[in-house]
């Protein structure tokens, strides 16, 4: 929920919501009947659709559930909220570690992985950068090299001590700031889908503005059909489709958040060793996995690890898959997905796979 006056862009986001929702039911069977709802959270628009039989009751209830579930992990995680168990781990930086609910310390830990994973280029010490910058607010600016260059020698994923035996957390240098903005969102999806599967609900789609759960298939097929979002068009239009079942799909992109200045676009994604947006041949990457956790984690890092890089990443890690945009209208592939992708843009070139492709 959007807590402390932080209402930015909410109405934009409707609306953009609203094309959205028409073209991924656009893509569904006609004869489906689902139940839909939307809420504010996590600064973002979520949607749950149910395609099972519910009563009108039922389904009211188990929205109740899940958003006062998203407000519950929203009050823990975010930055926004000054007395969040996030926040308060920033708040005493350099001075004394903070105990935490488990679920904050299972994302902060799986956070920690994935910048492990990256060698820092993901790093969920990345706040103190973030704040600097302000995309995706109104105060989004362009800093000076001298802010930027002293800000950056505030992130160090190193530097966050963790306690399993106490859940404790602990940043080691003053003005540290944690940031879960890449890896949270994918948690909460991981918890919707638990507690719809826990109320014997079998076919839904949990939408936490662009994580994407699938929860078993559309009627009379045994997948769903995900478009996967054109970085170059208002929201709602597809470069592709990917068939998946009981799949989060999760992007990350250039397209959403960023402001322009002087005709050059700056987006949220940044880079822990310039301090400045990550500048690669990539305007989005898909990935598709078990757990959205791992899907968010995983298309931010490679993101910005970059195409080569964030492929070869991606080789080693099991049950994994990924659709990499470029920004020159090139779509790659992981082998996983020759069967299960199908191009529906004819501005895009599919380059089979990533392994086949010299890179
Ligand atoms: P992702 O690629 O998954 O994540 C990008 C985000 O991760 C960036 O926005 C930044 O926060 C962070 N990041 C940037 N670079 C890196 C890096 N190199 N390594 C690690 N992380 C990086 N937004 C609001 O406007 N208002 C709110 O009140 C608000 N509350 C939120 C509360 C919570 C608990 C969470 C998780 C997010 C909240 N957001 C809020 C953020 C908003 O939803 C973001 O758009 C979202 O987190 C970005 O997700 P994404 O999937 O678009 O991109
Ligand atoms: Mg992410």
């Amino acid at each position: 929920m959007l807590k402390n006056g932080k209402k930015y862009g909410v109405i934009l986001l409707f609306i953009i919501f609203i094309t959205c929702l028409y073209s991924f039911f656009s893509l569904q069977n006609a004869g489906d009947t689902p139940k839909s709802k939307t809420g504010l959270f996590l600064g973002t628009v979520i949607n749950i659709t149910i395609y099972d039989e519910l009563s009108e009751h039922e389904f009211e209830n188990i929205c109740a559930n899940i958003f006062k579930c998203l407000e519950e992990i929203e009050d823990k995680m975010s930055v926004n909220i000054e007395d969040s168990e996030i926040s308060k781990i920033n708040k005493n930086a350099g001075i004394q570690s903070v105990t935490v609910s488990p679920e904050t310390f299972y994302v902060v830990n799986k956070g920690k992985y994935y910048c492990e994973l990256s060698d820092g280029a993901f790093d969920i010490t990345i706040g103190p950068l973030v704040n600097l910058w302000g995309i995706g607010s109104e105060r989004a600016n362009l800093p000076s090299k001298e802010n930027i260059s002293a800000t950056i020698k505030h992130i160090d994923y190193n530097k966050v001590l963790l306690d399993e035996g106490n859940n404790s957390i602990y940043l080691m240098q003053d003005n540290m700031r944690l940031d879960l903005g890449a890896i949270a969102k994918g948690y909460a999806a991981d918890v919707v889908r638990d507690y719809l599967i826990e109320k014997n609900v079998e076919n839904a789609i949990i939408n936490l503005g662009g994580n994407i759960y699938a929860l078993g298939s559309r009627a009379n097929e045994d997948h769903w059909n995900i478009g996967i979002q054109n970085p170059v068009e208002p929201r709602g239009a597809y470069v592709g489709i990917v068939h998946v079942s009981n799949k989060s799909v999760v992007t990350s992109g250039i397209y959403e958040r960023y402001f322009m200045h002087e005709d050059k676009r700056y987006h949220h994604i940044l880079s822990p060793f310039t301090g400045y947006p990550v500048e690669n041949e990539l305007a989005s990457v898909s990935i598709v996995a078990d757990q959205a956790i791992d899907g968010d984690g995983l298309s931010t890092t490679t993101f910005s690890l970059g195409l080569k890089n964030g492929a070869n990443l991606l080789e080693t890690i099991e049950g994994v898959d990924a659709i990499f945009i470029t920004k020159n209208n090139e779509v790659y592939i992981t082998s996983g997905l020759k069967n299960n992708f199908t191009l529906k843009n004819s501005d895009f070139t599919l380059k089979k796979t990533i392994i086949d492709e010299e890179l």
